[in-house]
């Protein structure tokens, strides 16, 4: 294969669909120069392959004669030659790779000036101030991006230039001043190098394009791909074209397009303009930008001839795109073109208005795959309004969304003023359990120290509230904290941006939140795309939320949290007596008590979720945990003395305490030693279900028993579960007149949330009508981490040093929780194949878990209410993705039949396949479930054949540091 291809090149592809090859830029060079035919200058490119071997090996052989052939057709092209002394030809060498970096690599213009071609262009253009600002400009470049020379030494001596000269802009340096100018520059450049400014274009071409190579492996750009996720391996192309000028004079100038506004979606051209000027000048904010309609004024013609450039651009790649273009002495050239990058409103708005667009006729499918899990986070959450405020200090921006509030140095201090009605933002060093309530008072969260696992982010994600954590100029000093000389003292204002880590004095005003109609209408296409394939519930525990989560769309509970019913305040006492009985009888008596407290909770869940499933999980903790701290009452033990009362609850909290509570006395277990509990439990579901019957409601009632690890646990639970469903049904008919004809929707199921319950799938299915995975339970159990004190003091490190590629418990582990998944699903499944099975661990709010959980074979996610929406769409993308990979693997297929192979399948398209874990082959052995067959379009065999098809999807609607799962309480955490 050839490294280097002219823009004209013949591909036997789209050369937009070459991207891995010649790089975005090129590709899209390319398609514009060969299919659009649009004006773009001469220029070839080097390929990807190059750049590939020049890391593996240095200069590949064979690179210097293609470039020199290429370069001989430009130059014949162009009817002028590189370093020509009477007519130069100029080029520029710019980086391109796959995925768009902007800003984060190199390109060089005006190469092929030396002191002879200079002169020659000053004569042919009769512009010796244009010809010696070009030189200076390569100069500088040049010095900068391929001699590694610091851009101020340049900077400086330009800027004494125009002090010098009294000149306003660059463009009124006198021509004198600018031939000086260079020399200084050349002399900047022999002091740095030793050496003097190359001048011979073969030189200056064989050191850009090295230099482009070697930009793949700059600091920035390795920043930019690791918190993208863009493969460190894929190396960029090299674009060598001729240059046109837009600083040739006032007929002249540069600008960037887009087709429509990227911030808002709105239809119409939107973007900036310079006149006289060149490159990043539009850019670099040296002068200030003219709206993209002066041109309108300036050049009517040309902007008629823009306008209809955007028009067919936009046809072509039916998306909305960004330009570069270039006005030479009244000519339109285009340099540039891409997918353009948008807000979430504007991707909303576009997605649905080209549904409608004649020239684009987006599908329904398309335009929910334009969307993505980010694009929605950004819609959900407020943000700053308009841009015109000043940022005090940066952090990382750990939890999406901006918060306005008072700042508050302690939790006590932030819940009280939160208890007074004041919005609060809550400012502390770190965060650690003891600060939760509040947390949980404040509108937002600032953090000095700490990073995106650490305990504020973590649990301001899993609230869905504004943090900022880890900002380093941050010092808290009592009830005061600075920024440099700034002070901010307790009660005053400040406004923080948790997506982009901004801290700011005062009050930002915020943008509205109410999502669009665009909004709800993807949504609603993403849910007739997931009809029947995938449905997503909410994880609620209360009669409010889980009218939020109809609200959001879920279809059902997936984890009803009976636990958070117990730590109310006015419950605890009661569960305290309990856990405190000396007999049974006093047992019995708070479990009474504790029946009629729940019951009305449940009557409020079951009214909320009517007609649609709820799933009730049974008493989960550790029972210590409804019990005050050990620690504290030792103190005080030994202080002021204990009341007869806390010497009792002492007593029982030493007596519950546990080495390892994870993995102690908690789930089913503390069923089998306290079995009145579940009893009562169960007794308070049922009579909350049959209160909804007679009030003429529909509940259909789930119960869940958690951490089961074998049949045996499940049956005697079961047993239970089931007599006490059947006396509180028999007191019901007797007692409150249900109707003997009237059935209740129950069914009894388990969690799998340990190895040993994936593994033995096949055995607990027999005794369980459905499955729930607790995927964070799983993970730890799998990993043998205990995540409480693994994420605050390890994660990072795993993370940085690359030994984990995500934190498992945001996204989950494909190979090890993933591989569990999938196992305990093929087996339960053989044993009970119409055997319901969801995930309510976190992440079935994160959208690349649910493509594994989807692929998988789940009925359904559950995660928290606000990430419902989120649920729904990579759901959709999931469905998507699942039958994109499936219908390429059936067209190959008949293709091969039909001819020679095609060397690039479409599965390859989305670069260096992904590692292939174990769970790959269990899957692919796998057989479909009379189940799934029953469903009928599920295409797992399919999804497995393209693994890079379906990486592909999820590249589209994943951006995995920045979209984190949810997650809640340590407390709640507990439980899963
Ligand atoms: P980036 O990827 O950082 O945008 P580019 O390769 O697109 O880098 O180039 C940087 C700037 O130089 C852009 O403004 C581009 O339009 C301009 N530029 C690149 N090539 C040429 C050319 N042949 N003629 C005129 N301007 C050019
Ligand atoms: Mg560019
Ligand atoms: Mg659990």
């Amino acid at each position: 294969m050839p490294f280097v291809y002219d823009f004209d090149h013949r591909h036997r592809r789209p050369p937009m669909e070459m991207k891995d090859l010649l790089g975005g830029k090129g590709a899209n060079l390319a398609e514009m120069t060969s299919v659009l035919r649009l004006p773009v200058p001469h220029g070839f490119t080097i390929s990807t392959d190059a750049c590939r071997a020049y890391m593996r090996a240095g200069w590949p052989e064979g690179l210097s004669r293609e470039v020199t052939r290429a370069r001989a057709r430009l130059e014949r092209n162009m009817g002028k030659r590189l370093g020509d002394a009477v007519d130069p030809l100029l080029v520029s060498v710019r980086s391109g790779a796959k995925f768009s970096m902007p800003g984060m690599m190199d390109t060089v213009l005006n190469l092929g000036l030396n002191n002879e071609s200079v002169e020659g262009l000053a004569k042919q253009t009769d512009d010796e101030r244009f010809a010696y600002d070009s030189y200076r400009r390569f100069v500088s470049m040049y010095g900068r991006i391929v001699l590694d020379i610091p851009g101020e030494e340049f900077d400086r001596l330009l800027d004494e230039a125009k002090q010098r000269t009294a000149a306003a802009t660059d463009a009124d340096i006198p021509v004198g001043e600018l031939r000086s100018l260079v020399d200084a520059y050349k002399d900047v450049v022999r002091r740095h190098t030793g050496k003097a400014f190359p001048q011979d274009p073969d030189d200056q071409l064989r050191g850009a394009i090295e230099a482009v190579f070697g930009s793949w492996n700059g600091p920035r750009a390795i920043a930019y791909r690791d918190h993208e996720a863009i493969s460190h391996d894929l190396g960029t192309a090299v674009n060598v074209q001729a240059m046109v000028f837009g600083n040739r004079d006032d007929q002249s100038g540069t600008g960037v397009g887009f087709t429509r506004d990227p911030a808002t979606g709105a239809k119409g051209a939107y973007g900036d303009f310079l006149v006289n000027a060149q490159g990043e000048d539009v850019v670099a904010g040296i002068r200030n930008t003219e709206p993209l309609s002066a041109i309108e004024a300036r050049f009517p013609r040309i902007y008629k001839e823009l306008l209809a450039v955007f028009g067919r651009l936009e046809h072509h790649y039916r998306d909305m795109c960004d330009t570069e273009f270039t006005i030479e002495q009244g000519k339109l050239w285009m340099l540039q073109t891409r997918v353009g990058k948008r807000t979430g409103r504007a991707a909303l708005r576009m997605a649905v208005e080209m549904t409608k667009d004649p020239g684009i006729r987006l599908s329904r499918a398309e335009a929910v795959q334009r969307v993505t899990a980010e694009h929605l986070e950004q819609v959900l959450h407020p943000q700053f309004a308009g841009t015109g405020y000043g940022v005090l200090t940066k952090g990382l921006g750990a939890s999406p969304g901006a918060a306005v509030g008072r700042v508050y140095f302690t939790a006590d201090d932030a819940a009280a003023a939160a208890a007074r009605g004041e919005a609060v933002i809550l400012a502390r060093s770190e965060t650690s359990p003891e600060d939760v309530h509040g947390m949980l008072a404040a509108h937002g969260i600032l953090t000095a120290r700490g990073g995106l696992v650490s305990h504020a982010a973590v649990v301001a994600r899993g609230w869905g509230k504004p943090a900022v954590v880890g900002a380093e100029h941050v010092r808290i000093e009592g009830r005061t904290f600075s920024v440099g000389a700034t002070v901010v003292g307790e009660g005053d204002w400040i406004s923080i941006d948790g997506t982009e880590g901004d801290v700011v004095l005062g009050q930002v005003p915020l943008a509205e939140t109410k999502p669009s109609d665009e909004f709800d209408t993807l949504l609603g296409w993403a849910d007739f795309i997931r009809k029947g394939r995938l449905q997503v519930r909410a994880n609620a525990d209360t009669g409010a939320d889980a009218d939020n989560a109809r609200r959001l769309g879920a279809q059902g509970i997936g984890l009803c949290r009976t636990e958070h019913m117990f730590l109310a305040e006015d419950r605890l006492p009661i569960v305290r007596r309990m856990i405190l009985a000396e007999s049974e009888a006093q047992e019995e008596a708070a479990l009474e008590e504790l029946r009629v407290a729940q019951r009305s909770d449940f009557v409020d869940i079951l009214r909320a979720m009517d007609g649609l499933p709820v799933t009730v999980r049974l008493l989960d903790p550790p029972l210590h945990e409804f019990l005050p701290d050990v620690g504290e009452l030792a103190i005080k033990e030994a202080t002021v003395g204990l009341t007869a009362e806390e010497q009792r609850l002492y007593r029982a909290a030493k007596q519950w305490q546990e080495f390892n509570p994870m993995l102690g006395t908690r789930g089913v277990r503390l069923g089998v030693i306290k079995p009145g509990l579940y009893a009562m439990q169960v007794r308070a579901l049922i009579e909350a279900a049959v209160d909804r019957v007679l009030a003429g409601g529909r509940p259909v009632v789930e119960i869940m028993i958690p951490l089961t690890v074998t049949r045996a646990e499940l049956a005697l639970a079961r047993g239970w579960v089931e007599d006490a469903v059947a006396t509180t049904i028999a007191a019901a008919r007797r007692d409150n007149g249900l109707r003997p004809g009237r059935k209740l929707d129950v069914l009894i199921g388990t969690m799998i949330e340990t190895p040993r319950a994936a593994l033995r799938a096949d055995e607990i299915a027999e005794v369980a009508d459905f499955f729930s995975f607790g995927t964070n339970d799983l993970t730890q159990m799998t990993f043998g981490f205990s995540r409480d004190d693994v994420e605050g003091r390890m994660m990072s490190a795993y993370l940085d040093k690359g030994l984990l590629e995500h934190n498992p418990f945001e996204t989950v582990d494909p190979g090890g929780v993933g591989e569990l998944v999938r196992i305990g699903v093929q087996r339960g499944r053989a044993t009970k194949p119409t055997l319901k099975i969801g995930v309510c661990g976190e992440h079935g709010g994160e959208p690349q878990s649910i493509l594994l959980f989807f692929d998988a074979g789940l009925d359904y996610v559950s995660c928290s209410p606000f990430r419902v929406p989120i649920a729904r769409l990579s759901a959709a993308h999931a469905v998507l993705g699942a039958d994109a990979a499936a219908a390429p693997a059936k067209k190959a297929a008949r293709s091969r039949k039909a001819g020679p192979a095609r060397k690039a399948g479409p599965a390859r398209k989305a670069g260096p396949a992904r590692k292939a874990g174990p769970a790959r082959k269990a899957v692919a052995t796998r057989k479909r479930s009379p189940a799934r067959k029953a469903t009928g379009s599920r295409t797992v065999s399919g999804a497995r054949k393209a693994p890079g098809l379906a990486r592909k999807a999820s590249r589209a609607t994943t951006t995995p540091r920045s979209i984190k799962a949810a997650r809640p309480t340590k407390a709640a955490r507990r439980g899963r």
